[in-house]
């Protein structure tokens, strides 16, 4: 049966991405309808106060969503993530021959971080301090009170429904990795040595789980220590566990080891919905120059190809990319190359043959 896919290009740089990976999706002649929707300033232009809906009602006519990245013109991301409740976002870091990495031995990276995608400090209540001065809250260390006065607070919220499911979610991931010959290993990683609470709560729910998965090898790390750890020996991680805030900023680090955030793909899923979108932001500083890197967009369709069921095509698509990076002729700027966008996408397009 067809399947539709609604492409959202988003902002900035970020359409000069979508558009030519689109231009290779079609060119694969797949049974896929694209129901493409236009960039943020065209939407906001041509749809003015429906655009919000036009989105919504986009999305929900597809089966899924290519999305590139928003700075606020498309309103579709918190439909997207919040409201579609899309807890699991799969981050992969997998070292492509070719690609522009500052590591000696890059060869054989090839871990996924399972960031949760709901809760921690992304709950958005921030205020200022007075708000907590009928909780009479003192600092846990010093035994002083919190400041009533002078400044901000902004709230972390870990739940166990959460916590839990987001587990499960990795464990079975990790399973998924061993059949296919990885380690099947699970390291979780966040700061249960000074927020007990919290981030305590995190790390026993997640190897609570992982106790009813005897075959996922589990691990886990304070998150400074890991920090340095991805830095240090990539090549140990398989499947990495982190609540929200500590999974959006590792990823960016992460991806600077096999090529920097424009080979870095993306994957947002609840049980019954999922999207697909780069980890890179929309590129403002280099809008409208056409050099913006297609890969991970192209790497997070071969991931939506996988979702909707086309195996094989995704791994088509994979190889097409490798085969670019493993040429080195027609790369773009930020892997040392002077490629526009589209003449990388033309140099894939060619590979898919
Ligand atoms: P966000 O907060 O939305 O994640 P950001 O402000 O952190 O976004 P990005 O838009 O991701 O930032 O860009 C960070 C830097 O990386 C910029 O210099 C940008 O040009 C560069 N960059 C991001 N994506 C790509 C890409 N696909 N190709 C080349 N450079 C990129």
């Amino acid at each position: 049966m067809t399947k539709r896919v609604c492409v959202i290009p988003g902002d900035d740089a970020a359409p000069e991405a979508v558009l030519p990976a689109l231009g290779v999706l079609k060119a694969m002649e797949l049974d896929i309808e694209y129901v493409e929707l236009p960039s943020g300033e065209e939407g906001q232009a041509r749809h003015g106060e429906r655009w919000a809906q036009v989105c919504r009602e986009a999305i929900d006519s597809c089966d899924t969503t290519l999305f590139g990245s928003t700075s606020g013109k498309t309103p579709a991301l918190g439909y997207l993530r919040w409201q579609k409740g899309t807890y699991a976002n799969l981050r992969p870091v997998k070292y492509i021959a070719g690609a522009k990495s500052p590591l000696a031995h890059p060869e054989g990276i090839d871990f996924v971080i399972v960031r949760e995608n709901m809760e921690d400090m992304y709950v958005g209540v921030e205020g200022e301090l007075d708000v907590l001065k009928p909780l009479g809250l003192v600092n846990r260390l010093t035994r002083r009170p919190i400041p009533e006065e002078g400044g901000r607070f902004a709230l972390k919220v870990i739940t166990e429904e959460n916590t839990r499911r987001i587990a499960e979610f990795a464990c079975r991931l990790a399973l998924r990795r061993k059949a296919e010959g990885k380690p099947g290993r699970l390291t979780v990683a966040c700061k249960y040595n000074m927020l007990p609470q919290s981030d305590g709560l995190f790390r026993r729910v997640a190897s609570e789980v992982a106790k009813a998965y005897p075959e996922v090898e589990y691990e886990d790390y304070i998150v400074d220590d890991f920090a340095r750890r991805i830095v240090a020996s990539p090549h140990d991680l398989d499947v990495v566990l982190l609540p929200n805030l500590y999974g959006d900023i590792l990823s960016d680090e992460a991806s600077a080891l096999v090529g920097g955030l424009g080979v870095a793909p993306s994957a947002c899923y609840s049980d019954d919905f999922a999207y697909f979108e780069p980890v890179h932001g929309t590129a403002p500083d280099i809008v409208g120059k056409r050099i913006i890197n297609p890969t991970a967009t192209l790497l997070s369709a071969a991931m939506m190809l996988e979702h909707l069921g086309l195996r094989e095509e995704a791994s088509a698509l994979e190889r097409a990319v490798a085969a670019v990076y493993a040429e080195g002729r027609v790369l773009t700027p930020d892997q040392g190359g002077t490629a526009t966008s589209d003449e990388f996408c033309a140099a894939v397009r060619q590979k898919l043959g």
